[in-house]
């Protein structure tokens, strides 16, 4: 029993409507997998992972922050766990690091010993406090002028792509329907109870939809009737550091929070670089994710009271995120208007780590709402595993080569992507519609020259591989077309042809 996935047509009725396709929407439709149900999630952009979903820390947080009883501690800390066991049948690349929150003096100490002790309240494990010899000795490059650490071991690092990919990938082989270049425009309501969802796509008859729209899930709600919550979108800015910058840190470091964000970070990624940010600025447009001379300087300043000597010449890329706040916890449950609608929404910060966990709760906030639940045989819990060629000692390389020869072409230089890693990633099940969606499921492009030599290469294999013209390529969004016609080029330059 196998999904699909793509901009092809609605179906006509579905049993659970799931709007928005970042790692939360995913999550949740792959949890509705289990049961007899007929799921669709509908996403306006072509691909997953293209909202909040794409441009985070990768954390998978320990749960010491979130005030107890809220959902997002219960959430944070459970969701944690289920990685923990979930991530490598899911192929999401999750590196157990542990995290450490940096305190500068005295005062700060007492902010950590809270933490601590809010963390313990939540269920976090094995939190320590770490004196300031013990922090330098784990890690070096650390300021001298510490006085210590709070060490979380149950922290963790996880590809936030690839975890968004995996949940989707693993919800389609077991039924669920994707439709991408879908957008939700209205919500039909009769007698307060939900019947239809109406999209760019078409109309779709159903009696529960579970709003995961991210930054617009304040909209959709209200397409609903439900003004409920509002979300303000805030952002944060990223510097990310080449590879070659090695074992700048071993571990996620903290600085000691304030009341708005945790802070700016120096953290690694599962992929071997190492990024410092993201501030937090309040903006109006959810859709903005420019990043500013401004923000880039303060995240500089700011990780440089924790790691001093920042490798800056080494960044590859930078890069904005937009959290979708809403208050001070996740808005989870049922609409209190319109039946049948339910709610995963303002799922800021810690929601890549919730994810798994949200998508347990949805089942039990769906079930409360009517909707009924039969566990269906044959649920596949996991996904095929892809060899990943770079990973690879040499004589599993030279063995994949004689299997296959298109593990022979190194495609990405920098990251040492292969062309049949590529063909793969996209006649997956979930598969790369764009070059941004290949580079997010292989990392071709996700190196030092940030696709410069690979860009057109990837671009020629996609159009290959999809049977389209290379004109109909597209970089990430709906229109973010490579090539214009040449009368458009003309106009954009501002020059006749
Ligand atoms: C700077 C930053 C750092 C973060 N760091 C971490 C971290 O380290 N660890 C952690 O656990 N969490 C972190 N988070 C939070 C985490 O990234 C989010 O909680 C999570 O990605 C939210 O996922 P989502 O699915 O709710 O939203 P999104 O990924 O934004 O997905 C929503 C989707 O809905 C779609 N959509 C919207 N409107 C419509 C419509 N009308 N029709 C169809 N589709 C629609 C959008 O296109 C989008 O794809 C961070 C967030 C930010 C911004």
């Amino acid at each position: 029993m196998t999904g699909t996935f793509g901009a092809g047509p609605l179906p006509a009725t579905a049993d659970v409507v799931v709007i928005g396709g970042g790692v939360v929407g995913c999550a949740i439709a792959r949890e509705l997998t289990r049961f007899e149900l007929s799921v669709l999630l509908i996403e306006r952009a072509p691909d997953v992972a293209t909202g909040t979903s794409k441009a985070n820390s990768g954390i998978l947080h320990a749960g010491f922050d979130a005030d107890p009883g809220t959902w997002k501690a219960k959430l944070n800390v459970r969701g944690a766990r289920l990685y923990a066991d979930l991530a490598e049948g899911l192929g999401i690349p999750r590196k157990a690091t542990g995290s450490l929150v940096v305190a500068k003096d005295a005062g700060q100490m007492d902010t950590v010993a809270d933490l601590r002790q809010r963390g313990r309240d939540n269920g976090v494990p094995g939190l320590e406090i770490w004196n300031r010899d013990r922090l330098l000795a784990h890690e070096p490059n650390v300021s001298p002028e510490v006085a210590g650490a709070l060490w979380a071991p149950s922290g963790a690092i996880v590809c936030p792509f690839l975890a968004t990919v995996g949940f989707a990938e693993n919800a389609i082989r077991n039924g669920a329907r994707i439709v991408t270049e879908c957008a939700v425009t209205g919500i039909d309501v009769v007698g307060g109870a939900i019947t239809a969802v109406c999209t760019t796509r078409g109309r779709v008859a159903t009696r529960f939809v579970v709003n995961a729209a991210g930054l617009h899930s304040g909209a959709v709600a209200r397409l609903a009737g439900d003004d409920s919550f509002t979300i303000r979108p805030r952002r944060g800015e990223y510097i990310l550091f080449d590879r070659s910058v090695g074992q700048l840190v071993n571990t996620v470091l903290f600085p000691t929070p304030d009341k708005v964000s945790k802070g700016i970070l120096v953290a690694p990624t599962v992929h071997g670089n190492v990024f410092i940010g993201p501030d937090a600025v309040d903006i109006d447009d959810p859709d903005d994710r420019e990043t500013t001379a401004g923000g880039l300087a303060g995240i500089v300043a700011g990780a440089r009271r924790i790691v001093p000597a920042l490798p800056l010449g080494t960044a590859i890329t930078e890069f904005a995120g937009l959290r979708a706040a809403a208050g001070k916890d996740f808005v989870i449950g049922p609409s209190p208007v319109t039946r049948g609608l339910v709610h995963a929404a303002g799922i800021q910060s810690p929601g890549l780590t919730s994810a798994p966990a949200i998508g347990e709760a949805m089942v039990e906030v769906l079930a409360e709402a009517g909707l009924k639940l039969r566990p269906r045989a044959g649920f596949v819990p996991v996904n095929p595993a892809k060899p990943r060629f770079h990973d690879l000692d040499r004589p599993a390389q030279a063995a994949l080569v004689a299997a296959d020869p298109l593990y022979g072409r190194v495609i990405c230089r920098c990251e040492t992507i292969t062309e049949a890693e590529i063909v793969a990633a996209i006649l997956s099940p979930c598969g790369a519609r764009t070059v941004d969606g290949v580079k997010r499921r292989v990392r071709a492009g996700a190196g030092r020259c940030q696709g410069g030599f690979c860009g057109p290469r990837v671009t020629a294999i996609l159009a290959r591989e999809l049977g389209i013209p290379v004109t109909a390529v597209r970089k990430d969004s709906a229109d973010s077309w490579l090539f214009l016609p040449r009368a458009d080029i003309g106009a954009a330059e501002g020059i006749h042809a």
